[in-house]
């Protein structure tokens, strides 16, 4: 597991080699051994976050509380970027934003979640479709974590067929009145503003939708909007340092400047979605490392039989086999980052990454966790905490099953989802 150090001078300044912050016997391959300059830093800046998280994340996850302090240091350390176009930063490269996905979730799931949430969905949402505006009001602010931003998109009755979704934004005049429920939304009851994605009517004068239905709109709602009201959702067993909730919107009204103007329809939202799922690809690949670096120290030092674990041929075979999926989950990134690069990456192929990567990652947890024993549920030593916040990357941002059948549809072209 990544050992918390106190780095604080600039990667280059610091002599910091990318195999300083994962090791040749995580990167076998050494996949990630020419990392350099910004994506090495941007890196190196992630390391730095966790050398902060790791010490006290078990505390606040117990008490199923958002680090605010370790949200502002995401920030402090220019994290929330995502690659998205913003006049706070210079943009990350794939790459980049993919190690920072990885190093963050190598250390927690929730602080990951809360990039993914703040920068890959709100922010990416805005600097796409956001008027001049609404990019000045919002991205700075959400860049410095002065505001949390909250995305919210699946409904009660609408989770992975969220294009069906069904609250409404009807015109009134200048102004937008919008009705519904939203389900599972990420800093929906705690944070500042919440883009809620919407059916408008036909007649609206927003564009209307395909099929006799209104097409889906984005609205930037502040979530202390009168006929906003959210609660936090409780008993949660993943993920329990970022809260989710149950957002009800009744008669609230919005000025028609809160619309997303570069919105016309729901494919502009898989849009955002898409840019994000190879996000997801890399977390789980900071996830499973995590895990098989806590089983391969574990296995060094628990004495059994008179040996330690390591010296068992069973034992080698796991770690080999965690190792084999690891190395594989890498591969899978790296490529994605490449792709992307070129302007060549698919939703597909990032459907693809996210199912083989999440789905690796949890059986790489599951093992460790067993390796370690009885430790092994104990949160002290990461590893379950890991295991549980896996089944959270598993089901969102589309399920397991709704990415194989994209990608189903892509290789067959037929579509299987109804
Ligand atoms: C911790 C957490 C955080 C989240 N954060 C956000 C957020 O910030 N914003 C937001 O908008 N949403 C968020 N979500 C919602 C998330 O995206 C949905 O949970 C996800 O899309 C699945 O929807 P569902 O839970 O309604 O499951 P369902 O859609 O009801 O699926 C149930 C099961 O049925 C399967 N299934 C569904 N359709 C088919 C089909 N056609 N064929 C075969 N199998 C099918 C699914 O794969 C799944 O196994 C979050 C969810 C969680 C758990």
């Amino acid at each position: 597991m990544h050992t918390p150090t106190t780095r604080t001078a600039t990667a280059a300044s610091a002599g910091l080699t990318p195999a300083d912050l994962l090791g040749p016997r995580s990167d076998y391959y050494h996949l990630f051994d020419d990392v350099s300059g910004a994506d090495l830093e941007a890196w190196a800046q992630a390391a730095r976050f966790a050398d902060d998280c790791l010490p006290v994340i078990n505390d606040y996850w117990e008490r199923a509380e958002t680090p605010r302090p370790l949200v502002n240091r995401l920030a402090e350390l220019g994290l929330f970027n995502d690659g998205i176009q913003c006049e706070e930063f210079t943009p990350f490269s794939p790459l980049a934003a993919g190690l920072v996905m990885m190093e963050v979730a190598r250390c927690d799931g929730s602080m990951g979640s809360i990039i993914a949430v703040q920068a890959g969905l709100v922010m990416r949402a805005i600097a796409l479709y956001g008027s001049p505006e609404q990019k000045a009001t919002y991205l700075g602010p959400l860049a410095r974590a002065e505001m949390l931003g909250s995305f919210g998109l699946t409904e009660p009755d609408h989770g992975s067929d969220a294009v069906s979704l069904e609250t409404s934004a009807r015109r009134d005049g200048q102004e937008w009145v919008l009705n519904g429920q939203k389900r599972w939304i990420g800093f929906g009851a705690t944070g500042d503003v919440t883009i809620v994605w919407a059916r408008v009517a036909e007649d609206s004068g927003a564009g209307g939708g395909a099929g006799g239905r209104g097409a889906i709109h984005g609205f930037l709602v502040p979530q202390d909007t009168p006929g906003y009201s959210a609660e936090v959702i409780q008993g949660k067993a993943c993920l329990r340092a970022i809260d989710q909730s149950l957002i009800t919107l009744q008669d609230c009204r919005v000025p028609d400047s809160a619309r997303l103007p570069g919105v016309h329809s729901f494919k502009d939202v898989a849009a955002v979605l898409s840019a994000t799922r190879s996000g997801v690809a890399w977390m789980a690949l900071g996830h499973g490392i995590a895990c098989y670096e806590a089983a391969l120290a574990h296995a060094a030092e628990r004495i059994q039989f008179g040996k330690p674990l390591a010296h068992f041929q069973l034992i080698q075979q796991r770690l080999a086999d965690q190792l084999q999926k690891v190395t594989a989950m890498a591969l899978h990134c790296r490529r994605l980052a490449d792709l992307e690069a070129a302007g060549a990456l698919t939703p597909e192929m990032a459907a693809l990454a996210k199912v083989h990567n999440t789905r690796a990652a949890r059986e790489i947890a599951a093992d460790a966790r067993d390796m370690l024993g009885g430790s092994g549920i104990l949160l002290d030593n990461h590893v379950i905490r890991h295991m549980v916040d896996m089944e959270t990357l598993h089901t969102y941002e589309g399920t397991d099953t709704i990415q194989s059948l994209i990608v189903g549809r892509a290789i067959t072209g037929k579509g299987a989802f109804a």
